[in-house]
């Protein structure tokens, strides 16, 4: 016998402590198990091997016990975390439901049929089926009641009133409710007319709420999405006292002139997948503080002005009629449509054709390249078997048309964040104007939230419901935007100029000011400057600097901040030719259920750390003051062209120019003159100046994993 008696006295002990309190329940299993239904180890979070493929637990039921005959119902209460594949729940061998695919740490409440609980003996197994890709999860405080659902809440109601704190106006927003553990725990409310439920979750459209909970101690969190304060409410749910409740929020993060848009937002009505209904978008769409949200179903033209109507919600957006144009080769999202245009072409898998397609449609005028670094039907559009990213060429001449690229997507992140960052960079330095994008890509209520990753336009944003979409879409297509990942990155030049900007120069030297913003739920850990893709300054940020809100008298509260938490202060030389200039923060990743941010959704590693970012767009410093922004690429030609295909000639006359410069010239004179791998051109370019020989390196390493990815075509 491997354990002492003590032992499992103390197991018996505690688990009947914890699952005495209803003398109408069995617990079928205490505490959490960690299941992996198929190797490999999905995160190194999770241990090296698990308890289980599967859950399996053989359980008594004495009927007369548990006062059966009068239950109305059978209920299983379960704790879930990390479910991304289809698990299926089977009592006595009857599926009776799937876990819900979701990563939040949930509990919830399962129907069990009645006729499916034997007296006596009865088994509760939850597998995938065979086949179904590696999904290590967390399952387990499983207790059946011989209680209906309704009749496991506590009659007393709980109400809530969500409002602005200035205007002491109700308000949209989020109620996330947590239990003891920081579990999301079921209400009983459900969908409607101004509330979207889930498990934990109710976004509400009034500001009003109502449900109610077994009894029990629970956290609350109210929200408003990225802008606003988080307020957090513990209180206890107890059988014979009403729970009203007046939460307010404040608007922390300083925004003015800018636009909050999602580019990319799906529903279940439309898309046929995930799990939000077109009404429940309107109403999330409102309570995450999204004022231009792109509706952006699958291969069709959604209007979804009427649903906003509908519920009520129109004052606090203005919904943008738009498409994912999704191809076997990339999904491009685009917008905005003239009335009662159709769809572009999506069958094509040229880029041209699409491309073609795209703009040839009345109205649109953006085209974004969606997840460039996702595997959709085989094609990964940026990998190396296409892509060359340090100089940004497509390697099969496909047409790089589209003038915007998700940088980042909430819903689909990457192990490495800046990965995307880095290939909008090199598609700059390559000649092409692309302005860069952050979006939710969310189809659900609450696994992924709306609004998590997105754009800031600079755009008149006094009036929500009526935002000037031409003013938004013309200065969207110049750049002038920033883009949001719990974090902005805000980038003055010479105290005039942000993203989108020329910058005119004198020669003197460039102020960079960076204002890194956010809400007091957040933090960030450090600032960058990028000069055509080079990180030229850095800053770490320990503290945050923003100030009291000190306007409200007695009111004053230490969570107010203005959302300010860094500026960063810099002063660079005028280059001797134009670069590109782009502000980048980043910060830990968000661990509250309010706003919890998401693992990769195809991770290239079991390793992962979750980071916030907030990017500028770029700011074209037009050093040759020849009135416009010269690439990397421009200045590449003209010096290949000059050095008559003569290697040391070119690294010479490189020698005044960066690094991206370089990596072009590199490209173009392979082209030209063949690969640059024998001794003698190694040879120069190991003595050609140090941001010379950098730049012709990485392009050849790039160049080399491109090679090795399309030899086995
Ligand atoms: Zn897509
Ligand atoms: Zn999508």
């Amino acid at each position: 016998m491997r354990h002492s008696l003590s032992t499992i006295l103390l197991l018996l002990t505690f688990s009947s402590l914890a699952y005495s309190a209803d003398p109408s329940s069995v617990a079928i299993h205490s505490g959490m198990l960690h299941l992996r239904n198929a190797e490999p180890r999905e995160w190194a979070e999770f241990s090296e091997t698990a308890d289980a493929r599967l859950f399996e637990q053989i359980f008594q039921v004495d009927k007369e016990k548990l006062g059966a005959k009068e239950a109305t119902g059978w209920t299983l209460r379960l704790r879930q975390q990390d479910i991304k594949q289809q698990w299926t729940v089977r009592f006595n061998d009857r599926a009776i439901s799937t876990l819900i695919r979701d990563e939040n740490d949930i509990v919830h409440f399962i129907e069990v049929p009645p006729t499916s609980v034997k007296q006596g003996t009865n088994r509760l197994t939850i597998s995938t089926k065979e086949g179904v890709a590696a999904d290590d999860i967390l399952v387990g405080d499983i207790t059946l009641y011989a209680k209906s659902k309704q009749e496991l809440f506590s009659k007393v109601d709980i109400e809530v009133h969500l409002k602005m704190f200035d205007t002491k106006e109700y308000s949209p927003g989020r109620l996330t409710i947590v239990d003891e553990n920081g579990s999301l725990f079921d209400t009983d409310a459900v969908s409607n007319d101004h509330m979207a439920v889930r498990p934990g979750v109710i976004y509400t459209s009034t500001g009003k709420a109502e449900f109610h909970l077994p009894k029990g101690k629970y956290t609350l969190y109210a929200s408003r999405g990225f802008e606003y304060s988080v307020r957090k409410y513990s209180f206890e749910c107890k059988d014979d006292e009403a729970q009203v409740l007046y939460l307010y929020l404040r608007r922390e993060v300083p925004t003015p002139g800018y636009v909050a848009c999602d580019t990319h937002t799906h529903t279940r009505t439309h898309s046929g997948h995930g799990d939000s209904t077109v009404e429940e978008r309107m109403i999330t769409l409102a309570g995450e503080g999204i004022e231009l949200p792109i509706t952006t179903d699958h291969n069709v033209v959604i209007d979804t002005r009427p649903w906003a109507e509908k519920m009520g919600v129109s004052q606090y957006f203005t919904p943008v009629m738009g498409d994912e144009v999704t191809t076997q080769t990339g999904h491009f999202n685009v917008f905005p449509f003239a009335e009662g245009a159709a769809p572009p072409n999506y069958k094509s898998s040229v880029w041209k054709e699409t491309l073609d397609s795209i703009y040839g449609t009345p109205g649109v005028k953006i085209a974004i390249l969606n997840h460039a670094r996702d595997v959709h039907r085989g094609t990964k559009p940026f990998s190396p078997e296409y892509f060359n990213d340090v100089v940004g060429e497509n390697l099969d001449g496909w047409d790089m048309r589209f003038n915007a690229m998700e940088v980042i997507n909430s819903g689909a992140t990457q192990t490495d964040i800046m990965r995307l960052f880095h290939d909008w960079m090199a598609l700059l330095n390559r000649g092409y104007q692309v302005t860069p994008v952050g979006s939710s890509d969310s189809h659900d209520v609450t696994r992924y939230i709306v609004g998590q990753g997105r754009t800031y336009i600079r755009a008149d944003d006094y009036v929500p419901g009526k935002i000037n979409i031409d003013q938004a879409v013309e200065n969207f297509v110049a750049g002038k935007v920033m883009v949001s990942y719990g974090l902005l990155a805000e980038m003055k030049i010479n105290g005039k100029y942000s993203s989108g900007d020329l910058v005119k120069t004198n020669g003197e030297k460039l102020r960079i000011q960076v204002r890194v913003l956010g809400p007091h739920w957040v933090d960030a850990s450090v600032v960058e400057l990028y000069a055509n893709g080079q990180l030229i300054r850095s800053e770490e940020i320990t503290k945050r600097i923003d100030e009291k809100l000190d306007t409200y008298g007695s009111m004053k509260r230490s969570r107010a901040k203005n959302g300010v938490i860094h500026t960063a202060n810099w002063e660079i030389d005028t280059p001797n030719h134009d670069v590109h200039l782009v502000a980048i923060a980043r910060g830990p990743g968000v661990k509250g259920n309010y706003w919890k941010t998401a693992k990769p959704y195809q991770p290239l590693s079991p390793k992962f750390t979750a980071e916030l970012i907030g990017c500028s767009g770029a700011a074209w410093v037009d050093a040759d003051n020849n009135g416009k922004a010269d690439a990397a690429r421009v200045y590449a030609e003209k010096i290949v062209n000059e050095s008559n295909n003569n290697l040391p000639k070119l690294l010479k006359q490189l020698s005044g120019f960066d690094q991206a410069i370089a990596s072009q010239a590199a490209h173009l004179y392979q082209q030209k003159n063949g690969n640059l791998i024998d001794m003698k051109s190694l040879a120069a370019i190991d003595a050609a100046s140090p941001q010379v020989k950098e730049g012709f390196l990485k392009y050849l390493n790039a160049w080399k994993e491109t090679e090795r990815a399309r030899a086995g075509r």
